[in-house]
């Protein structure tokens, strides 16, 4: 519903991705808020409790636990078999000299969203108004933006895609450990959706910012700029820009405002245009069957696969591979010069597409996951082994690359002259 304009009682919140100044009213248990003008949730919805949220939490990190204590999966072919436990497809990566690429399975997919949980449970456990947890605001500043980073969902369709690649070739068994990581992972998206910032940062930093706190009138129908006011990007606060551009709430030093980072968005993509060329001439993976190797790039494992009638996979795999990386570079590219340009016509649908890019580009991964399941299962000596190619590394490079370069373009340029908006929050 539509609620309560600038002058309504609230906190002054400060729309992170365009720059409006709003305020927003006390919600509602399971009411979540959004900006009015482009529709960026300023605040997720209203926990009633914040022992939920950490009982979803410490139910994924038990699950986690448990995906090290079993076998993942079982390969066998003509008599001779290999299992596998979830940390043998990232030795396996290591054995074949690709180090980073373990280093990158491990912390994506277990690391990173270990270290999210533990800190997560810690701050729901302890963090109280009236009372300073050690090292808690430094904790909460890490954990949003390790958020893009956690990719069991993505490692999950990997596994599947894998084992649908060579279902045909050998008997493949499922195993305690491979559950446990669907389980796990279900309980981490769940997590994820629970977590209200704006109620955990005030157990962790009481700072509400009120009107009054600036000392002088705000106009609500202005952006944040233009009143000489940045938003936190850790903890979400307004403030008055001060010479160190730090944040009085969390101590986060900012960007000044007007540092136009759009070269460094430039400069990743074209890193990844240059590197999206050997990620497709060089064999991804190789088969090896019998003492014959068989090599095989991106675009010829997706024809393998239509070929041999797998045409749902294919398609997978052509999406995650092709069609999402070539889009996803084009269209930050297109952002890059519509923000350049300074035109605002259609700001709200560019940040739309925004929005997309950088939801999407995480899919990517599925093919570095299949490739690192596949190194590691299928390792029947001389009669079958499936070792990566080089192809892999560079193609995992493309996917970081362009992650961090979404991360980079500042969605605030392409609303710079905006039409001022009339109202401020919805609440859904
Ligand atoms: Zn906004
Ligand atoms: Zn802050």
């Amino acid at each position: 519903m539509s609620i309560a304009n600038a002058s309504g009682r609230g906190r002054v919140v400060l729309c992170r991705q365009c720059d409006q100044l709003m305020i927003l009213p006390a919600r509602a248990p399971g009411e979540s808020a959004h900006c009015h003008r482009c529709h960026h949730h300023v605040a997720a919805a209203a926990q009633r409790d914040v022992q939920i949220t950490l009982s979803w939490a410490i139910a994924a990190a038990l699950m986690l636990g448990l995906v090290f204590c079993f076998d993942f999966l079982s390969f066998s072919t003509r008599g001779i078999g290999h299992t596998m436990s979830f940390i043998d497809a990232a030795r396996s990566l290591l054995g074949y000299d690709y180090p980073s690429l373990a280093a990158l399975l491990l912390a994506t997919t277990v690391g990173l969203p270990g270290l999210y949980l533990a800190a997560l449970i810690y701050l729901c456990a302890g963090a109280r108004p009236d009372r300073r947890l050690p090292g808690a605001i430094a904790l909460a500043r890490l954990l949003r933006p390790l958020e893009p980073w956690l990719m069991s969902d993505v490692f999950i369709v990997g596994v599947l895609v894998a084992l649908i690649k060579i279902v045909s070739l050998a008997d493949i068994q499922i195993g305690p450990s491979f559950v446990a990581f669907c389980i796990y992972s279900l309980l981490l998206i769940r997590t994820f959706s629970l977590v209200d910032w704006v109620t955990l940062w005030d157990a962790i930093a009481p700072h509400p910012v009120l009107a009054s706190d600036f000392g002088r009138a705000l106009d609500f129908h202005r952006s944040g700029r233009s009143q000489q006011l940045m938003v936190c990007h850790a903890c979400d606060t307004p403030f008055a820009i001060n010479p160190a551009h730090r944040c009085p709430r969390c101590g986060k030093r900012h960007l000044a405002h007007g540092v136009d980072r759009t070269q460094l968005t430039w400069a990743l993509l074209a890193t990844a245009v240059i590197l999206y060329i050997p990620a497709n001439v060089y064999p991804i993976l190789s088969t090896v069957t019998l003492g014959e190797s068989e090599p095989q790039t991106i675009i010829g494992g997706v024809v393998h696969l239509a070929a041999a009638g797998s045409w749902p996979i294919a398609l997978v795999i052509f999406v995650a591979s092709v069609v999402v990386p070539i889009s996803k570079i084009i269209a930050l590219a297109w952002l890059c010069v519509a923000a350049r340009r300074g035109r605002q016509r259609n700001a709200l649908e560019r940040t739309r597409l925004y929005r997309v890019t950088e939801k999407i580009g995480r899919w990517s991964m599925i093919d570095v996951f299949v490739v690192a399941i596949l190194g590691s299962l299928v390792q029947a000596g001389a009669l079958m082994a499936i070792h990566p190619g080089p192809a892999a590394l560079s193609f995992a490079a493309v996917v970081v690359i362009t992650m961090i370069a979404a991360l980079t373009f500042d969605t605030r340029l392409l609303w710079q002259n905006a039409d001022e908006p009339r109202k401020a929050l919805d609440h859904a």
